[in-house]
């Protein structure tokens, strides 16, 4: 393996063999002759300040082990290697592969991985190559399936101890949205539920190769050992904000009393919001995650629904 090159400031160096810029990036792609598929999400990244910024904030040693998730031409994973233990990368697209084992020959601390992300066991990965210790998720994610695979891999609790993804910037935004702001909503209590949100960067599209329509961010998910609040029923917790964000403009009440997952009297739901102090017009979004794990627990001998 090549030595971890950095500099004073933390930052990686950019050397000539990086793809990191568009020439490196355009001479692959036409040795190759790979045309981006539009159906994978494929927006290569050709800004080198951006990936600093990436893997600065996933805060990777040389203990670490990272799961990349879309390698592309490996143009991260080139900086994975460099700063990581062993880098796993997933990619499904099947013609990248030849790619990647050209540009990523100078690593032996990589393994290819051909296949879909959704399929893939994390536990397993994590057992095999890391002693079953959690692992450090790095990845410009492809937009289509980016919630899919957050939560993916918050809900399912696989051995995963932070995320550090490259997403939409309004996907951002929700997910550390706070009470009563326009973006809040199910995700943003969902992905606070377990992990802490961090926004490391703003990325514009001329970042990447090709532009892509929107402009993207990069989010750091630090994943709790124990979730922030108490719940004794999680499911119950989510179908509670669930109903609640189904129609943002109705109060919580109406939209308890509207989701047909529920079934809690509305009495019930009146008398216990007037306990924790709170108005029986209040909307779901001004509750917080507290807040919400509260009504769950007061509100769960109430629903008759299992
Ligand atoms: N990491 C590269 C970079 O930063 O330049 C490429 C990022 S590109 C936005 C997303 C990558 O994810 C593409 O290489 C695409 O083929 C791959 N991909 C899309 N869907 C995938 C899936 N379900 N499982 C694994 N990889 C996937």
């Amino acid at each position: 393996m090549k030595e971890n090159e950095t500099t004073d400031t933390g930052c990686n160096e950019v050397s000539d063999y990086h793809l990191i810029n568009p020439k490196n990036t355009i001479n692959i792609l036409k040795k190759y002759d790979i045309h981006f598929q539009k159906k994978y999400g494929q927006n290569f990244l050709i800004d080198s300040h951006v990936m600093n910024k990436i893997i600065r904030a996933a805060d990777i040693g040389s203990d670490d082990l990272v799961l990349e998730i879309g390698p592309g031409i490996g143009t991260m994973t080139q900086f994975l290697c460099e700063n990581a233990g062993r880098v796993i990368a997933v990619e499904i697209d099947k013609k990248l592969i030849p790619v990647l084992e050209d540009t990523l020959e100078r690593y032996d601390n990589v393994n290819i991985i051909q296949g879909d992300i959704l399929k893939q066991d994390i536990t397993k990965l994590a057992e095999e190559y890391n002693g079953g210790k959690p692992v450090k998720i790095v990845a410009n994610l492809p937009y289509y399936i980016t919630t899919p695979i957050i939560m993916g891999v918050l809900e399912n609790e696989v051995p995963v101890k932070s995320l550090t993804v490259m997403v939409q910037k309004e996907v951002a935004e929700r997910m550390q949205a706070k009470p009563g702001t326009k973006v809040y909503g199910a995700l943003s209590l969902a992905v606070q539920y377990y992990s802490k949100p961090y926004l490391a960067a703003n990325v514009p599209e001329n970042c990447f190769m090709p532009r892509p329509n929107v402009a993207s961010a990069v989010i750091n998910l630090d994943c709790f050992d124990e979730p922030p609040v108490k719940v004794k029923n999680k499911k119950l917790m989510f179908e509670i904000i669930r109903a609640s964000f189904q129609q943002r403009r109705k109060t919580l009440c109406n939209g308890i009393r509207n989701y047909s997952g529920l079934d809690i009297p509305n009495e019930a739901v009146v008398n216990t919001l007037e306990e924790m102090g709170l108005d029986a017009s209040v909307r779901g979004e001004k509750l917080t995650l507290d807040q919400y794990a509260a009504f769950t627990n007061m509100i769960e001998k109430f629903n008759v629904c299992s």
